[in-house]
């Protein structure tokens, strides 16, 4: 996976036989695919939405991470969002913390983890808020840089948002670049997992920001995915981890800013497109609704005002230039064909 950085490991720290047990098979199946993992990661105390939810295994679980890092030699990551949770990564010989997207939405917390971690030479990654406020994930890292902290990386783990996306959390990739204009010689991380919240979309969320040339991945690996406490669906074991790295492209680092240019706007047309097709499916599930209406009505299937009306529509709202005029009405006539055929079904 050439420079590129990698972090994996579960969601959250359950057990010690689940630490040793997914550490020991990330040994063994990164090394049989010639890949190096950078961190292993493992939530221990998680920030759940619910009271309710596994919170991780708390401190206890600090020795079994120092173990992790004695037996395979990885260096271990663990979310922080006190000042008493890097206490206890340093006594444990932990160096390198994450700030959850949770945390970072908050100056204060943020800033008090800063002064407490001053001159302790951690490693420390900030995710990107939960909120899509491109500010806020800049001043928590301003924070951790006026601190004297030269190890710093940035996570993007997607945003909260009500929209229609198959995703847990949206992508919203103009974000992270901008960040990596602002910062480029901060290491830029993708976490697929948390956007996907669903281990089917792994991989074409890792090709993606390998394409917009992030710096690395950070994937959620657990030994037993089905069995995991907190986000089972999103987590994949070892083995299928070193198959999904195999799968991807990993393109040679950009040195052109033509070339970051072009590569940039190439995915975020992939990106439009996907949105499109989105919209699409959405369409036509209304079509199907409006063609029962017709049948159970008596309706007439077509209605000419109606289609009228849609014309209209598009060309008066945004798409005025002409060079698109015949484009827009050839796809209008062509989309209007295809939802009579669907609807006809219903007749
Ligand atoms: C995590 O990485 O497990 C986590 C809780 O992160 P986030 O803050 O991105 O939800
Ligand atoms: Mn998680």
């Amino acid at each position: 996976m050439s420079d590129s950085i990698l972090i994996a490991g579960p969601c959250a720290a359950e057990s010690e036989e689940q630490l040793l047990a997914t550490a020991g098979q990330l040994a063994v199946n990164l090394e049989l695919s010639g890949q190096k993992l950078d961190f292993f990661r493992a939530g221990v105390w998680k920030p759940r939405s619910q009271p309710k939810e596994f919170k991780g295994a708390g401190k206890k679980a600090m020795g079994w991470l120092s173990k992790v890092q004695t037996m395979y030699g990885f260096r271990v990551c663990v979310e922080v969002a006190k000042p008493e949770h890097i206490d206890a990564c340093e006594k444990a010989g932990i160096k390198a913390v994450w700030i959850g997207s949770r945390t970072v939405v908050n100056p204060f917390v943020v800033q008090e983890l800063a002064d407490s971690i001053r001159g302790r030479g951690f490693t420390v990654m900030v995710k990107n808020p939960i909120i899509p406020d491109i500010k806020l994930w800049i001043g928590s890292i301003e924070r951790f840089m006026n601190a004297g902290v030269s190890n710093i990386l940035a996570i993007h783990r997607g945003f909260a948002q009500q929209n229609e996306n198959v995703f847990r959390y949206s992508p919203i990739w103009e974000i992270p670049i901008e960040l990596k204009v602002n910062f480029p010689d901060i290491p830029l991380l993708c976490d697929p997992s948390h956007i996907a919240g669903d281990k089917k979309y792994l991989r074409q969320l890792s090709q993606i920001a390998l394409d917009f040339g992030f710096n690395g991945l950070m994937i959620e690996s657990h030994y037993k995915p089905q069995e995991a406490l907190s986000d089972a669906k999103q987590q994949i074991t070892p083995e299928e981890l070193a198959t999904l790295l195999n799968s991807l492209t990993f393109k040679s680092s950009i040195t052109s800013p033509v070339e970051y240019d072009l590569r940039k706007q190439r995915t975020l047309i992939t990106h439009i497109d996907d949105q499109i097709s989105q919209l699409f499916a959405k369409r036509m599930s209304i079509v199907d609704i409006i063609g029962k209406i017709k049948s159970e009505n008596n309706l007439p299937l077509v209605q000419p005002q109606q289609f009228n009306k849609v014309v209209k529509t598009y060309i008066e709202n945004g798409l005025r230039d002409e060079n698109y005029t015949e484009f827009i009405q050839k796809f209008l006539e062509l989309l209007h064909q295809s939802s009579i055929q669907r609807q006809k079904k219903y007749d």
